[in-house]
């Protein structure tokens, strides 16, 4: 198959259950790609783990999580215009216009509120914390939602923001990014189910048990000046030109921004990207043992890669290590192994 996301199914389902029976309450989250498996992977994992709460991003990604057998929490606020009620469904509210309107709705929709962090990604201001707890009657209060950032000092915002919300209104609260730990000590703190929603951690953290790879769909032969690709480059020594499955469409090459805080960080970000500015970029794909250098900037589904000469090149329909996030990538199928 052209690029595959292959799984030892049994040493990655081992994570999964470990993970899921070591931090309780867990809600597992796919969204986007699906974490590189594709949601509807990930629902069935989470309905085999026994999970009761599933958390999508979107509500255009529910349809993908019919299936689901329990309740699926929407990340993304609802806003005015998003379906209100479609069973099972959890809205996420960030503002108390939406509160008011779900509420007037008048068929009590389940609703998590959730209040603004350090994060400032959604959330009602802290100050109207109580204005909302005052609202919760003609809504299914399920209860309050914090989004905490990577970096900081998580647990004493969590502390703070839990003290203020179950002040006006008890109920769970859904972290995100709170550390298992801190998670646990928040909820012996608080007295209140603390659910942890988690995707990262829980689909990629084994991650000897994944890997990708492309199938090598054509190897051709180059003699020191002879041109290829679109841009009718030349080679300026002998060499092959590798064919491999795995381009622009599969997110090959368009790497996710990562913040370049260290100069070791900024280094790979110039390997990995950068160097295209000055014509030349190393591409993820590993080529007897190393990875080997675009021969041009990706195609739409393949990409051509350069093998210097005294390599041997792989024959065709081989397949070879690609090096990707599995969050930006869009494998063209899963392949459990068991
Ligand atoms: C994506 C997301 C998560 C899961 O994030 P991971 O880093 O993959 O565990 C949790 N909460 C919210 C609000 C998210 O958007």
């Amino acid at each position: 198959m052209p690029l595959t996301l292959e799984v030892d199914t049994a040493r990655w389902r081992d994570h999964l259950k470990s993970y899921a029976g070591e931090h309780a309450g867990i809600v597992p989250v796919v969204k986007g790609n699906g974490y590189g498996f594709g949601r509807s992977v990930l629902a069935a994992e989470a309905a085999a783990l026994g999970s009761p709460v599933l958390a999508v991003g979107t509500y255009d990604e529910l349809s993908s999580v019919a299936d689901f057998p329990g309740e699926t929490l929407v990340l993304s606020p609802w806003r005015p215009g998003t379906p209100t009620t479609t069973g099972r469904v959890v809205h996420t509210v960030s503002r108390l216009s939406d509160l008011r309107s779900l509420a007037e709705e008048g068929d009590r929709p389940d609703v998590v509120v959730e209040v603004l962090t350090s994060m400032r990604r959604h959330g009602l201001d802290p100050a109207e914390i109580g204005a909302a707890a005052g609202l919760l009657a003609d809504v299914r209060f399920r209860g309050w939602a914090l989004h905490l950032p990577l970096d900081g000092d998580r647990l004493t915002e969590a502390r703070r923001l839990a003290d203020a919300t179950l002040t006006a209104a008890s109920g769970p609260l859904w972290v995100s990014h709170l550390k298992p730990a801190d998670t646990a000590t928040l909820a012996g703190e608080t007295g209140t189910e603390v659910r942890l929603r988690v995707g990262t951690a829980l689909w990629l953290g084994a991650r000897d048990a994944i890997r990708a790879s492309a199938t090598v769909l054509d190897v051709h032969q180059l003699q020191r000046g002879d041109t290829y690709g679109y841009r009718q480059r030349r080679a300026w020594r002998e060499g092959h030109l590798v064919v491999v499955a795995g381009g622009t469409a599969h997110g090959i090459a368009l790497q996710a921004p990562t913040p370049a805080a260290t100069m070791r960080q900024r280094a790979i970000a110039l390997a990995n990207g950068g160097l295209e500015a000055i014509g030349r970029a190393l591409s993820p794909f590993v080529i007897a043992g190393s990875k080997r250098w675009f021969a041009e900037p990706p195609h739409m589904q393949c990409s051509m890669v350069w093998l210097p000469g005294g390599v041997t090149p792989p024959e065709i329909g081989d397949e070879v290590g690609v090096d990707v996030r599995y969050t930006t990538t869009t494998f063209d199928s899963v392949r459990m192994i068991t």
